[in-house]
């Protein structure tokens, strides 16, 4: 056996800038996933980011569903990879299974549990988020985009507007179809209410709580009075309009890879009362690396 010779990297001629498709940068496309979905697959086709310069890493559950959900999975990947047009495949695909039971989600339990179940959730999908991005983030990624298995629609420009902003992390307002029976028509509502601004009283909450407590956005029993970008976006605002965050939401997001190189990560317990990609937010903010939003950029999620 002779040992191969070492593969150097120079991280400092992988470039990150506002313009990766003239730089021809590398894109980590990132999803946990616990349902397949033919409409994020179908969008995920429709990116017009060159296909060849973007991997994707999934993570599913060992579950009943999980399984069901890799078949399928693979079965789309075969099909785009293997016989679909060439321009459609993605330069390479990992697939991971969680080696860890998720939690049980219990529906009707009294509030204060339901509050409890939720951060054990959150904890589980952080930790499945910092096995996807740790065995997959390579030297030659330049960002990572988060995209969850349910947002089955979002512009074909998505990579290259995001990055245009050149900032650390940015976050698309996650929005929802639905069909208004009031106007009798097809309507949309703010569904991603992770991404916000501090407030105050959110301050005020987490000083009187315990090191293992954490904040969670939504809940009467804990107003935090933060705002939303979910309740930012304006009709007739501009798209390219940016706000400064302090906590993020993972439905979209794209982030620069230094900065989870950095060690900003998800996480899995309490950090500043702060939990999975709300913590992560938090992190790259102690890192030095600001989060924005997008508040009139909007992707969708499915409906169930
Ligand atoms: P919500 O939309 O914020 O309520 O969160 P979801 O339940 O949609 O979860 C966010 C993302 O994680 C989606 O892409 C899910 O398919 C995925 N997901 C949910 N639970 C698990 C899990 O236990 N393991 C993994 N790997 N992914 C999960
Ligand atoms: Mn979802």
């Amino acid at each position: 056996y002779k040992a191969p010779p070492v593969a150097h990297y120079n991280l400092n001629n992988v470039t990150i800038t506002s313009n990766p498709l003239e730089a021809r940068e590398n894109i980590l496309l990132l999803t946990p996933m616990a349902r397949f979905y033919q409409g994020y697959w179908d969008n995920l086709l429709k990116l017009s980011y060159p296909h060849e310069l973007i991997t994707l890493g999934f993570i599913l559950p060992k579950t009943k569903e999980g399984n069901m959900a890799t078949t399928e999975l693979q079965r789309q990947i075969a099909k785009t990879q293997k016989s679909g047009p060439e321009k459609d495949r993605f330069k390479s695909i990992i697939i991971l299974r969680q080696d860890f039971e998720p939690p049980i989600q219990s529906q009707d339990e009294a509030e204060r549990h339901k509050m409890q179940n939720q951060k054990k959730r959150r904890a589980a999908m952080a930790k499945a988020r910092n096995s996807l991005l740790f065995t997959t983030l390579g030297p030659a990624t330049s960002w990572v985009l988060w995209l969850d298995a349910d947002v089955i629609e979002t512009p074909p420009t998505l990579i290259q507007d995001l990055a245009s902003h050149d900032k650390p992390v940015i976050a698309p307002n996650c929005f929802q179809r639905f069909y208004n029976e009031e106007k009798k028509a097809m309507d949309e509502r703010p569904y991603d209410f992770n991404n916000w601004q501090d407030s105050e009283a959110a301050q005020d909450l987490a000083k009187k709580m315990g090191p293992d407590d954490i904040l969670l956005e939504g809940y009467r029993e804990l107003p935090t009075y933060r705002a939303l970008m979910a309740y930012m976006h304006k009709p007739d605002g501009l798209r390219a309009e940016t706000v400064p965050l302090d906590g993020v939401g993972g439905a979209a997001l794209l982030v620069k890879a230094d900065v989870h190189r950095d060690g900003a990560m998800f996480p899995p317990f309490s950090f500043y009362h702060l939990i999975e990609t709300e913590g992560f937010a938090k992190m790259a903010k102690r890192l030095g690396w600001q989060p924005f939003g997008l508040p009139n950029y909007k992707v969708y999620h499915y409906n169930e």
